[in-house]
């Protein structure tokens, strides 16, 4: 079986970064779920606008979603999306249509697909609980709200966004709170998961953390 770590957790948690440089140092592939959710919201949006959009019509929209990951960044529809994905409207977005069971159920053979040889390592919302559940390795990676908006403000001023810190703050409870509240796919993990908050580590020490029980 093909070896597979799952780090879910909430936004900014940092187990997008942390997974990344996992995969790297282990030399597997890596899957950020949350960016083929994210892409999904851009694309309703790209369709639609900001007119309301029916369940039926974002189910439909999933088939017709073009998405490659390349060293290039993400491609949607042949065009490369990697910044639009980080705007903050497109993660509600994300947030709100991966709240209909068909999104996600025909979204999961997409991402077991990415399990191969030598290994995956991957993060989400529900890569231990739902996508990768025998995964060798589930871990549930956390950090306090105000920790984390401290990061993504740091994070947004490296792009020269200009943003509150408090703004950010909001946000985050907002999202934190309905993926937490969503009757699919809750943000959430059981006694097979291993807990790690990351408040007070660096990326270092959390990566030290999870390749030390990966190890064992
Ligand atoms: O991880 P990220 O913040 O990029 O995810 C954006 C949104 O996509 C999340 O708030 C969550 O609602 C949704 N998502 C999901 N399932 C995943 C990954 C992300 O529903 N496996």
């Amino acid at each position: 079986m093909v070896p597979v770590i799952t780090i879910d957790g909430p936004a900014s948690s940092g187990k997008g970064t942390v997974a990344k440089l996992l995969a790297k140092e282990l030399g597997f592939h890596y899957l950020e779920s949350g960016a083929i959710y994210r892409a999904l919201g851009l694309w309703v949006y790209r369709n639609y606008g900001d007119t309301s959009v029916g369940e039926s019509q974002v189910v439909d929209l999933v088939s017709t979603m073009l998405l490659e990951f390349t060293d290039l960044g993400v491609i949607l529809g042949g065009e490369n999306v990697t910044d639009a994905l980080r705007e903050e409207f497109v993660g509600m977005l994300a947030s709100k249509y991966g709240s209909i069971p068909e999104v996600r159920a025909r979204l999961l053979q997409f991402q077991r697909d990415f399990a191969k040889e030598p290994g995956l390592v991957t993060d989400g919302r529900d890569m231990g609980s739902v996508v990768f559940p025998a995964a060798k390795l589930k871990v549930f990676l956390t950090a306090s709200a105000e920790k984390r908006a401290e990061r993504r403000y740091k994070q947004l001023q490296l792009f020269n966004k200009s943003v509150t810190i408090e703004a950010i703050l909001q946000d985050i409870i907002a999202r934190d709170e309905q993926d937490s509240n969503r009757s699919t796919a809750p943000l959430s993990y059981d006694s097979s998961f291993k807990v790690l908050d990351n408040s007070d580590l660096t990326i270092e020490e959390t990566i030290a953390v999870i390749s030390k029980w990966y190890q064992k």
